[in-house]
């Protein structure tokens, strides 16, 4: 039989096809690698785990793993220590590592603490706390200890660092016994279902064919030879048009070119189809020119890079508090020349903002219109920085109120290209219009990992010429963020004849 991981638990209560695959069609996986977001969310975990564990006086780490482990945390508890990280136990095929367990001597068992770097409690699969720790009760007591009490720790999403980092203040402490207790008869249901259905010697179905393209997992190609790459599944937002969508599906009906209602369609759905059977782009002119007449003279092609992390690393920020670290910004005059200013924090110290915003507002006259792409993402990070930096708050007020989205343009279906697919990403308007300018060349091209990179340059044990290259890398990925936009516009304006 299988190790079943709390992993796998969960997984199992997301998707119990994508479970089997894994453990009978590994190779499946073994091609898809973790993205820099993801990474980073495991890593934020381990961080606060190892935080937490500061919350707890004399507590002990098992530090080894697998069946070591298990015989550590046997001889731990045998030996009579009461603060247990990690403890490890094998139980009837599951598996589990708990985060901290601590001995209530009054109540004669062990509180279990499940730590979760998220700012709330979650009860929906597969991140659902209750069953996660209704899980790690059902095997601890396989084992034959009792669990007095369940709770998770999770972050205060209130706390905002000032100084050191204080644990107290920082984690939140939920008792969830009554519920766990509760919610354990179904999940002792689910373990056993879990064997019988790993069991089987083959699976059938992929539910993933009712959903969109956001929804599936990396192994619906496998599961479904018959769809093609660019499917209907690829349509902008067709989970929410359920009855359109499974009635396409229940006919077989998968590829865009096979739609035999397109009446049916609105909005962006219907602009994606009809760009697709034109085979070309779909331009409203008209809308465009009102679009971009609503421009203010100097342009500021605008974009920030951001920072996250668990534990907040800076004073002033709190848990997954965006960081703006870095920004890039191409000035367009009525005439059409261009200069670029930059501004990246290299050394944070103090209040690591400060400089960031007086070099801005050197930077730029907001009487011109500052100009993003997502301008929610920039108009937040703006809101931070007013509240930080009350001072500058009209300053970023008045950026925040003249802002122009470019992302519209495409978003309201002004520009459809069929090569789209759906999206409004610059990542994918870019290469179509503009295709001389690319990300594919660049050491860095997402945003995660300009983020990843920044840690790593800001970190003191970085090698100086290591630094120098990671700083270089991410000015040219900023730039060429706001360099996109600067592009993007030349080329509407010509499209539009206006140039
Ligand atoms: S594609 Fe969807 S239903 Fe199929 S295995 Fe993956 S997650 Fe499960």
């Amino acid at each position: 039989m299988f190790k079943i991981t709390k992993t796998d638990y969960l997984d199992y209560t997301f998707c119990k096809k994508n479970l089997w695959l894994k453990k009978h069609k590994h190779e499946l996986f073994d091609d898809v690698e973790l993205s820099d977001f993801e990474k980073k969310i495991i890593e934020e975990g381990n961080l606060a785990d190892a935080e937490a564990q500061n919350l707890f006086v004399d507590g002990v780490l098992v530090e080894s793993v697998d069946n070591e482990a298990i015989l550590d945390t046997k001889r731990l508890i045998d030996d009579g220590i009461e603060t247990i990280f990690q403890g490890t136990f094998y139980e009837d095929d599951f598996f589990i590592r708990a985060d901290i367990m601590n001995y209530n001597k009054s109540l004669g068992g062990w509180e279990l603490y499940e730590v979760k770097a998220s700012n709330d409690i979650k009860r929906k699969e597969p991140y659902h706390y209750v069953n996660d720790l209704a899980f790690q009760k059902t095997v601890i007591e396989k084992s034959g200890l009792k669990i007095v009490k369940s709770s998770v720790i999770h972050l205060n999403k209130e706390y905002r660092r000032g100084g050191e980092v204080d644990y107290r203040e920082l984690f939140i402490f939920v008792d969830l016994s009554d519920e766990v207790v509760e919610q354990q008869v179904d999940v002792k249901k689910q373990m056993e279902e879990i064997k019988q259905y790993l069991g089987m010697d083959e699976e059938k179905g992929c539910e993933c064919l009712y959903r969109g393209r956001n929804a599936q997992c990396t192994t619906f190609k496998y599961s479904n030879p018959e769809v093609p790459e660019y499917s209907v599944h690829d349509i902008n937002r067709i989970g929410l048009s359920k009855k359109l969508f499974y009635d396409w599906i229940d006919r077989g009906i998968y590829s865009l070119d096979d739609i035999d209602n397109p009446e049916k369609l609105t909005g962006a759905k219907l602009a994606q189809y009809n760009a697709h059977k034109k085979g070309s782009a779909i331009i409203d002119r008209e809308s465009i020119i009102s679009e971009l007449g609503k421009l203010v003279f100097p342009l500021y092609f605008f974009d920030y890079e951001g920072f996250v992390s668990a534990i907040p690393m800076f004073d002033g920020f709190g848990a997954y508090e965006q960081i703006p670290f870095q920004y890039s910004l191409h000035i367009m005059d009525e005439k059409g020349n261009i200069d670029h200013k930059e501004f990246l924090i290299t050394d944070p110290k103090g209040d690591i903002t400060l400089p960031l915003v007086k070099q801005m507002k050197e930077d730029i006259d907001p009487s011109g219109t500052v100009i993003a792409w997502y301008k929610t993402y920039e108009k937040q990070r703006n809101e931070k920085l007013a509240q930080l930096h009350p001072e500058y708050a009209d300053f970023l007020n008045e950026i925040n109120d003249k802002m122009y989205d470019l992302m519209h343009i495409f978003s309201k279906n002004y520009y459809v290209d069929p090569a789209f697919k759906g999206s409004s990403s610059i990542k994918k308007v870019l290469p179509v219009v503009v295709p001389d300018l690319s990300y594919s060349t660049m050491n860095i091209s997402k945003g995660d990992q300009a983020s990843e990179r920044w840690e790593k340059m800001i970190n003191k044990d970085t090698p100086k010429d290591e630094k120098e290259k990671i700083k270089k890398d991410l000015l040219d990925y900023c730039a060429l963020d706001t360099m996109a936009m600067v592009r993007i516009y030349q080329r509407l304006l010509e499209i539009v004849k206006l140039k």
